[in-house]
Formats: C-alpha cells, sequence, structure tokens
C-alpha cells in the first residue's frame, strides 16, 4: 500500500502547481542525482524575437521574412511562431510538398519554388552556402532554389529562475547537471555559462538526445535516479526514457505531457527544484 505522506507529498506538489503522476515518482525524485535539460523552450523562454533579417544581394528584407514564414506557415515549432509573428507579409501564398526536417528546419515549395528555412546543417546538408564566422545567436538561414536568400537572427530569453535554479539544485544534493539541446554550440554556451552549468552538448539531432542521454547514464559513477526536463518539442524520447521525466506543461505538447510523470503546470522552471525538495521531505516523514 501506498504510505498516506506520499497522497500529502503529491498534494503539496499540486497546490505548487506541480503534477506528480504517482507516488513511485515521488519516491524516484528523492533518488535522484541527475538533471539533465533541454535548452529551448526549458531553460529559455522558448519565445523568440526576431532581432534582424538580412538579406543577401538580389533580395529584400520583406523578401526574406516573407519566404521564412510562407516556409514555416505548418510548423509549430518555437522558431517558426516567432518567424510568423514577425512578418507582416499576410497575402496568401500556394504552399505545398512541405516537410518538417526535425533537428534542421523546413522545407517547402512556395508558389512552385524550393524554399528552406532552418540552421547551418541543413544548409551544408542541401549544398547551399553559407558565409562563414557567423554570430553566436540562433540564426535561421533561408533559401530559395538552393540559394541562400538571407538569414534572420534570433533572440531567446534566459528564463529569470534558471540559474538560482541550478544553484538550489546542488544544494539539494544533485551531482550531474547537463544541457542537451539541438541548438548550435555558441548560443548553447552562452546559456550554460549564464546559469551555471558546465557540462553541455549542442546540435544534437532528436536521435541523439536519447544517445548522448543513454551514454551519460551509463558513464555514471554514482547509482542515484535520473531526471530529464523537457518543453517535448523533439524531445518526448528522452522525456520516456529517464527514471523521472519533467515536463513544461504550458508551451509543452501533449505528447511531452502524456510521455512526463512529472507535469509542471505554468512553465516556471524554478519548480524542478521544488519537487524534488517536497520528495526528500516525504522521504523523511515516510522512512
Ligand atoms: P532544442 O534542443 O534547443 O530544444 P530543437 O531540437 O527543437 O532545439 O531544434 C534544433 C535546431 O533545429 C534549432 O535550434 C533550429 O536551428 C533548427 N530548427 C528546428 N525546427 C526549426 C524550424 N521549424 N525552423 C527553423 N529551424 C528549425
Ligand atoms: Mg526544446
Amino acid at each position: 500500500s501506498i504510505p498516506l505522506t506520499f497522497f500529502a507529498g503529491i498534494g503539496g506538489a499540486s497546490k505548487a502547481g506541480i503534477l506528480i503522476k504517482g507516488g513511485n515518482f515521488l519516491e524516484a525524485l528523492h533518488e535522484v542525482d541527475t538533471v539533465v535539460f533541454d535548452k529551448t523552450g526549458t531553460l529559455t523562454k522558448g519565445f523568440f524575437e526576431v532581432a534582424e533579417t538580412v538579406a543577401m544581394e538580389g533580395f529584400s528584407k520583406e523578401e526574406v521574412l516573407a519566404l521564412a514564414s510562407s516556409v514555416e506557415s505548418h510548423s509549430n515549432h518555437p522558431i517558426a511562431l516567432s518567424i510568423k509573428r514577425a512578418s507582416q507579409a499576410s497575402q496568401k501564398v500556394e504552399v505545398s510538398d512541405y516537410q518538417e526536417l526535425s533537428g534542421y528546419g523546413v522545407s517547402a515549395k512556395v508558389e512552385g519554388r524550393i524554399v528552406l528555412a532552418g540552421n547551418a546543417k541543413l544548409m551544408k546538408e542541401q549544398g547551399v552556402s553559407i558565409p562563414s564566422g557567423m554570430s553566436d545567436e540562433t540564426l535561421v538561414y533561408v533559401a530559395l532554389e538552393g540559394r541562400l536568400a538571407g538569414y534572420l537572427i534570433l533572440r531567446d530569453e534566459i528564463k529569470p529562475e534558471a540559474a538560482s535554479l541550478i544553484e538550489r539544485l546542488k544544494n539539494l544534493g544533485i551531482k550531474q547537471l547537463v544541457m542537451l539541446t539541438g541548438d548550435k554550440k555558441e548560443s548553447a554556451q552562452k546559456v550554460a555559462q549564464a546559469i551555471g552549468i558546465t557540462s553541455f552538448e549542442a546540435e544534437l539531432l532528436p536521435h541523439e538526445k536519447v544517445e548522448r542521454f543513454e551514454a551519460l547514464l551509463g558513464a555514471r559513477a554514482t547509482q542515484g535516479k535520473s531526471v530529464f526536463v523537457g518543453d517535448g518539442i523533439n524531445d518526448a524520447p528522452v522525456l520516456a526514457l529517464s527514471d523521472v521525466g519533467i515536463a513544461m506543461g504550458g508551451v509543452g505538447s501533449d505528447a511531452a505531457i502524456e510521455a512526463a510523470d512529472v507535469v509542471i503546470m505554468n512553465d516556471e522552471i524554478g519548480k524542478v527544484a521544488t519537487a524534488i525538495a517536497i520528495a526528500q521531505k516525504t522521504h523523511t516523514i515516510v522512512w
């Protein structure tokens, strides 16, 4: 039978906006020594601002932004939503053959012409040459018929409570803190440094996040439980694989909320530490 205090722990968590899907997860949370984070939408707001549009010769900024928003029209990725918000172009264009290339970007035919929007990896894979020595921010390259039309500089904000969360987790005895992201190395490094995570891996495709997570658990000296915290966009498989998968309930996809063991209702990342603290306190009372 489940001790009564488990209900108290789950009830207390739920009052704090943390949904724990069972007493076993509360117990596992008490034994956690490894916490792995997704970056975009988890440690950062995932609400990008298009800070700048850069057009290559032969294109205008408006054209670049309009092409980007057309090719992104079917995507729900936070990057796509930001581009659509920024674009003023409301004229209906015909978009066909749409493909979401998870971890890379999107491709489609816009008025019959092939348009790509995505990261440097996508451009490289598709044989589109891009300038070198680019900024450390998140960039979305836009290509038309195999040629670079321009790029967008996107700015995301770190959640204000992310740094104090890392501090609290260290104080709660968490030994290993890691960030895994599909974003590029330079923007990952900026976030990791700002919040105090020393270990991170970037430019990971969704399946590589799973592989890196497994490798990380295999290489540990300690035997505690593992937590993965994500927003569920391209990380539902890792959420399912971890001992305790924690998803953001606000921005998270339905699939993520389904795959998760713990759901943070209002995306306040600080509640990851609150959940572990409640688990530790509940444990003290039970045993
Ligand atoms: P994260 O691991 O940081 O949450 P994702 O795995 O969702 O990131 O995406 C990784 C990278 O793939 C993004 O940083 C972006 O460069 C590119 N990308 C993914 N989806 C899109 C999209 N719809 N449009 C443009 N770029 C995208
Ligand atoms: Mg994400």
